[in-house]
C-alpha cells in the first residue's frame, strides 16, 4: 500500500541537514491525470495515457528536435515526497532496506526519472506517455534516451555530442 507520510515498522528518519542549493531551475510542469499518491502507478507504462510536458519560456526553444526520438528520459522533482528516511519498508512491516537500494519516491533529493514515448509537440507542450507522477510535479529536464541510437529522422550534425 503506498503512504502519505507515516513510518513503517522498522523505517528511520533522520534530522535533515540544512539544504545547500544546487541551482535547480524548473524548465516546466507536468500534467498527468493523477491528484494522489495512492492511485499514481509506481512506474510509468509506455502504453499509460497520453501526458504533458509543459515547458516554461525561456525554455520553449529547446524542444526542438525532440521528434527526432522514439523515447526520451524525463528527469523531474517529486514535490511532496518526505525526504528524510535512510531505512524504509517497502511494503509495509517487510524487508526493511536502505534508500539507496530503492526507486522509492522518498530520498533525500527526490529526482526521479522515467524513459516515456514520444506522442506529439503541441506548440510549447511535449506529449508523452510512460510517466507515474502527480499532475503539476516540477520538470527538471528533458533528453533523449541514451540507448537510442535509431533516431526517426536522419541524424543530424550535432545529435550524437550530447554525452
Ligand atoms: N519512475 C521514477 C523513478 O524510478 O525514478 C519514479 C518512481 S516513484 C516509485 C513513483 C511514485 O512516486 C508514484 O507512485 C507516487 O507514489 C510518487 N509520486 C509521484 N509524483 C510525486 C510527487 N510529485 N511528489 C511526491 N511523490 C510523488
Amino acid at each position: 500500500m503506498v503512504r502519505e507520510s507515516e513510518l513503517r515498522e522498522g523505517e528511520v528518519a533522520v534530522d535533515m541537514p540544512a539544504p545547500r542549493d544546487a541551482g535547480l531551475v524548473f524548465i516546466g510542469r507536468i500534467r498527468t491525470p493523477w491528484t494522489s499518491r495512492l492511485e499514481t502507478p509506481r512506474q510509468g507504462r509506455q502504453d499509460g495515457p497520453v501526458c504533458r510536458l509543459e515547458i516554461f519560456e525561456p525554455w520553449v526553444a529547446a524542444i526542438k528536435g525532440v521528434d527526432f526520438y522514439e523515447n526520451l528520459e524525463v528527469i523531474y522533482w517529486l514535490h511532496q515526497s518526505r525526504r528524510d528516511l535512510v531505512l524504509q519498508s517497502p511494503k509495509n512491516n517487510q524487508k526493511t532496506r536502505g534508500t539507496f537500494s530503492l526507486r522509492s519516491p522518498v530520498r533525500p533529493n527526490p529526482i526521479a526519472t522515467s524513459i516515456v514515448k514520444f506522442v506529439a509537440i503541441e506548440g510549447n507542450v511535449i506529449l508523452v506517455r510512460g510517466l507515474d507522477c502527480l499532475d503539476d510535479t516540477p520538470l527538471l529536464d528533458i533528453k533523449p534516451d541514451r540507448c537510442e541510437f535509431t533516431p526517426l529522422a536522419p541524424p543530424q550534425p550535432g545529435d550524437f555530442q550530447t554525452e
